[in-house]
């Protein structure tokens, strides 16, 4: 049974690991329900805002990059921005009276201007190979990490094993038994780690999905790309780990806030409507939306285990929050200079969906989470963010179940 050591929520985790792997295969499921349900699948993003931090000339040209946005008369009424912003919020003596309320400022991401940008039917942009890379991509990764505020030293960014050192573990439990680079070496505090393990986690189930739908030069087709996954990801165990922990964040995230999201509106209609107004087919999405996405939070609280109360504490705890929110904030306007439409939407999503996730463990307090106090204390884009992650990262741990089975494969055939 699950041991828990008391040094960490990074060791207590170790238990949580395995028992997603046991839930894995039904998550992905359900979520990937889930996701195609109209209330999930449209996201509005300003895609074409200027890089703020250089001049971004690498863009790429390749069909693979681009993505075809739906025109908003598509999307029902209620979602759009311009009903959104007639959301009224509680006049502001309340707003800072009411307990547990916290407004934009309390933000991790930087969020989108929701009355200007693009709408995209997620389902239709798969996250796969683009062919973006090169210096522009690097220069991205390069400043993501480094707007580690806190000066990471065990940053290695160049470091790679040769492909003769490579296996694969069978078993997770072999991952986690391997040391991760640096870690606890040069007595970092939590905060800074953790900010790399979400990063450096975010990066590789991105290349996770480039390499399970990578472009097979020869046949021109889509498939698994074991070398690719080897090379990016297998040869240095502690990034799977971080896809991991990643998993259990959102996880942690969603089980905290299963009350409110079992209580919120995700229905197209405006309402209240007149009652003949009101269509069955509906009134049975809105149910369905619902059912699935309880399904969900139900494996979330069974699994989503995760010690937030131990970061952020402590002597300096505040300023370290703070400067942990900035710099998460500058990587969601980082986004605004990945070179490649496709790319950039689902860095948007994935960084959005993070900090929805960050915002719900360290900024709400019981009552903040309390639905009927606060109920537009999270956007919907926000909410359809923090389950697309939650499934880019379930996906990515499906992943490694194929290509542990094309290692055993190619290790049996040799
Ligand atoms: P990169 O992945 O660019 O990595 C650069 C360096 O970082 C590596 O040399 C390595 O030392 C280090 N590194 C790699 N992974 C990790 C990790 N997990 N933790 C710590 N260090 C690491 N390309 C697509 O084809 N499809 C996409 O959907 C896509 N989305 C992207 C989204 C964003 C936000 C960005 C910035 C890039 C995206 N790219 C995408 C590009 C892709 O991530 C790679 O940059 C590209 O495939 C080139 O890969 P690479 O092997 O040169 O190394």
């Amino acid at each position: 049974l699950c041991q828990h050591s008391t040094t960490g929520p990074i060791e207590t985790t170790l238990c949580d690991y395995e028992t997603i792997e046991s839930v894995n295969g039904e998550l992905y499921s359900v979520l990937s329900e889930l996701v195609q349900m109209p209330f999930f699948k449209y996201f509005q993003a300003d895609l074409y805002r200027e890089c703020p931090f250089w001049q971004e000339n690498g863009f790429c040209m390749n069909r693979e990059c681009g993505i075809t946005t739906v025109d908003e008369s598509e999307i029902p009424e209620k979602w759009r921005a311009a009903a959104l912003s007639k959301i009224e919020l509680p006049p502001l003596e309340e707003r800072v009276l009411l307990p547990g309320c916290y407004y934009r400022d309390s933000d991790f991401c930087f969020l989108d201007d929701m009355t200007e940008g693009e709408y995209v039917d997620l389902t239709l942009v798969p996250e796969r190979y683009t062919g973006y890379a090169g210096p522009s991509a690097h220069r991205v990764w390069k400043s993501i990490y480094e707007e580690n505020c806190f000066g990471l030293s065990e940053l290695n960014l160049l470091t790679t094993r040769s492909p003769a050192q490579v296996t694969l573990p069978d078993t997770l439990t072999d991952v986690l038994r391997e040391p991760i680079n640096g870690e606890n070496a040069d007595g970092e505090c939590l905060e800074k780690r953790v900010y790399y393990k979400i990063v450096s986690g975010l990066h590789a189930s991105i290349s996770t999905h480039i390499c399970l739908e990578y472009l097979n030069q020869t046949t021109g087709e889509m498939g698994p790309n074991l070398e690719c996954f080897v090379t990016r990801i297998a040869s240095h165990p502690e990034r799977l780990q971080y896809i991991y922990f990643n998993a259990v964040l959102l996880l942690r995230a969603v089980s905290r806030i299963g009350p409110y999201l079992r209580d919120y509106d995700y229905c197209s209609m405006s309402m209240p409507a007149p009652h003949d107004h009101v269509l069955p087919e509906d009134i049975q999405e809105e149910a369905k939306t619902l059912g699935t996405l309880s399904k969900v939070i139900d494996i979330a609280e069974h699994v989503g285990k995760f010690d937030e109360r131990v970061l952020f504490r402590g002597e300096n705890a505040n300023i370290l929050k703070e400067e942990f929110k900035m710099h998460f904030r500058n990587v969601s306007r980082i986004m605004d200079c990945v070179g490649c439409d496709k790319c950039r939407l689902w860095g948007k999503v994935q960084t959005t969906g993070l900090a929805t996730a960050l915002k719900i463990l360290f900024e709400m307090d019981e009552t903040a989470l309390d639905p009927h106090i606060n109920h537009h204390h999270l956007q919907r884009s926000e909410v359809v963010a923090l389950i697309n992650t939650l499934h880019r990262f379930s996906e990515s741990l499906q992943a490694v179940e194929i290509f542990r089975d094309m290692w055993k494969k190619t290790a049996e055939s040799d």
